[in-house]
């Protein structure tokens, strides 16, 4: 039997108040806090994200103090977090904010659209948790929730069936407190109604879901191929003098690690190639990277793009576990 939305949000609400987790972002719902943490969790474990998310705000502890940093010293905070465009994008978007004097942080949704980075997602998470409009987030896990308390076997990556789990978010959404309900959706597809084996027994939801009802819960969602993982090659340059290594800041048209420092990718630059030092492998988004490390001289002038650093403090200038795996291996 499917129970009407209000008896549903009673139930999970009812049980979000006696299992959430007392994760940092939720003791607090400013909407600096949230925003920040909304946007580490894109892409990025809870793990991750909880033991980088107070350094972040200690060093950042307000939109006014990230708007101030220097991009390089944003870029080092969120080290280890990965998807560097998101910092970025955060860093331009409080600059946007500081300049909105005395009219502090935007309270609606389209105005939060307009910010750089800024997708519906959090967009949708900042205005309800911080200040309870009624969005619906659709995340992973809700969109998973909802395939499997519904039956719905369309591929949620489809842009159709996005668009009716977005109906059905919203149709459900607690209009008197979306945050905790985003939250407590969110949560239940963390912890109990996960990917691979649904914790159906401790579900409160589980009178009311079709797929546990017809058996079919771990086949959904009906997710289709991913695409493969992409393979590249890349080959540096280790180019030192007198106990100096040079470094190379990359291109905003980069299409992985733009605007970082990092070390000369070979052929960008006039440089004698010697013999290779090391071979790492990585991945970054979804691509594999074999990066092969060779030591080289440089010819002519320094470029403009380059700069001599002390090797000691080389992980000072180098922000991507890219190059810190290449200094570690
Ligand atoms: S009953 Fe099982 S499949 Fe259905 S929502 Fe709960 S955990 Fe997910």
């Amino acid at each position: 039997m499917t129970l009407p939305p209000a008896a549903l949000r009673r139930l999970l609400l009812a049980w979000y108040r006696g299992h959430a987790r007392p994760l940092p972002w939720r003791s607090d719902a400013d909407p600096y806090r949230v925003w920040v943490a909304e946007t580490m969790l894109q892409q990025t474990t809870i793990s991750a994200a909880r033991s980088r998310y107070e350094a972040f705000l200690r060093r950042f502890p307000s939109v006014r103090a990230l708007a101030r940093a220097r991009s390089d010293q944003v870029l080092r905070a969120w080290t280890g977090l990965g998807y560097y465009a998101r910092a970025r994008n955060l860093h331009a978007a409080a600059r946007r904010v500081a300049r909105r004097r005395g009219e502090g942080f935007p309270r609606d949704l389209q105005s939060w659209l307009a910010l750089p980075g800024v997708g519906r997602y959090t967009a949708a998470a900042v205005c309800s948790i911080a200040f309870g409009r009624p969005h619906a987030v659709l995340d992973g896990n809700v969109a998973r929730v909802l395939c499997r308390l519904f039956a719905l076997r369309r591929d949620p990556r489809r842009a159709a069936a996005r668009r009716r789990l977005a109906e059905l978010a919203q149709a459900l959404l607690d209009p008197r407190r979306p945050g905790d309900w985003n939250q407590a959706l969110m949560e239940l597809g963390e912890v109990v109604c996960t990917p691979k084996r649904p914790g159906c027994p401790a579900c409160p939801l589980r009178g009311s879901c079709s797929a546990r009802r017809r058996g079919i819960q771990a086949l959904l969602p009906a997710l289709g191929r991913r695409a493969a993982p992409l393979g590249l090659r890349w080959t540096c340059l280790w180019i030192e003098r007198r106990g100096r290594v040079l470094l190379w800041k990359r291109g905003q048209d980069e299409f992985l690690l733009k605007g970082h420092w990092g070390l000369p990718e070979a052929g960008r630059l006039a440089a004698l190639v010697a013999e290779p030092l090391k071979t790492i492998r990585h991945s970054i988004t979804r691509y594999r990277i074999e990066l092969e490390l060779r030591r080289a001289s440089l010819r002519g002038p320094k470029p403009r793009q380059a700069r001599w650093v002390k090797r000691s403090r080389l992980r000072e200038s180098l922000v991507s576990s890219l190059w810190l795996k290449l200094l570690d291996d």
